[in-house]
């Protein structure tokens, strides 16, 4: 993918995509192909083998390949172990490993939800924790006009926005929320990449809600 120079008198936000991949993924990855822009995929470790070459395809457009573990539990509930906790990490991380080459510098917990024991983990895991400052709700409402007006209520600089490439909803709002931001000129950037530009050095184990 080509891309432009960032201007940092421009606004900014970050794209991202959780519990893919999944076969809506693939219109999400036209769409940001055809703007020549980038987003950030939080994957589920279990659906990598059978999405390998979606993700693939997403990583070699240059979009950020994040970890969102491996079953997608609520890793804040007691029914886990630390030692569980860190196999849905590693596990997930070594397979998107196996797929890009390279090992996810970002991980989402899944529902965002966070405690000490998981911060704990992530910073011996050497993972920073990326929540999101806009929800699109489109995991609840499933509707391309809500997608849209949930996003554009709430924009603002540096903005880290949750979607999910999970719903059919989801990608066709998306085929009009991307050249609207465009149009508004925000310049669309990975996570890392809105972090690099905020002067923040993300850090393992610390929570992440916006650039
Ligand atoms: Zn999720």
């Amino acid at each position: 993918m080509k891309r432009c120079d960032h201007c940092p008198s421009k606004p900014m936000a970050a794209l991202t995509f959780d519990d893919g991949p999944s076969v809506h993924t693939v219109r999400i990855l036209d769409t940001l192909e055809k703007y020549c822009v980038p987003a950030t995929f939080f994957v589920v470790g279990n659906r990598v083998e059978e999405g390998s070459g979606i993700i693939k395809r997403a990583f070699d457009m240059g979009n950020e390949i994040g970890n969102h573990s491996w079953t997608h539990p609520n890793l804040t509930l007691n029914s886990l172990t630390p030692d569980e906790i860190k196999k849905e990490l590693n596990d997930t991380s070594s397979a998107l490993q196996s797929v890009t080459g390279v090992y996810p510098k970002v991980f989402r917990p899944p529902y965002g939800a966070v405690n000490e024991t998981l911060k704990s983990i992530c910073t011996e895991l050497n993972l920073p924790i990326i929540n999101w400052s806009i929800d699109s709700f489109d995991w609840e409402c499933k509707n391309a006009d809500i997608i849209y007006k949930n996003i554009f209520n709430k924009l603002h600089n540096h903005a880290i926005i949750l979607s999910h490439d999970f719903y059919d909803s989801t990608a066709d709002a998306m085929e009009r929320v991307i050249p609207e931001l465009i149009s508004r000129e925000y310049q669309l950037v990975t996570v890392s990449e809105l972090m690099q530009h905020s002067g923040v050095i993300l850090e393992a184990g610390v929570v992440y809600n916006n650039g």
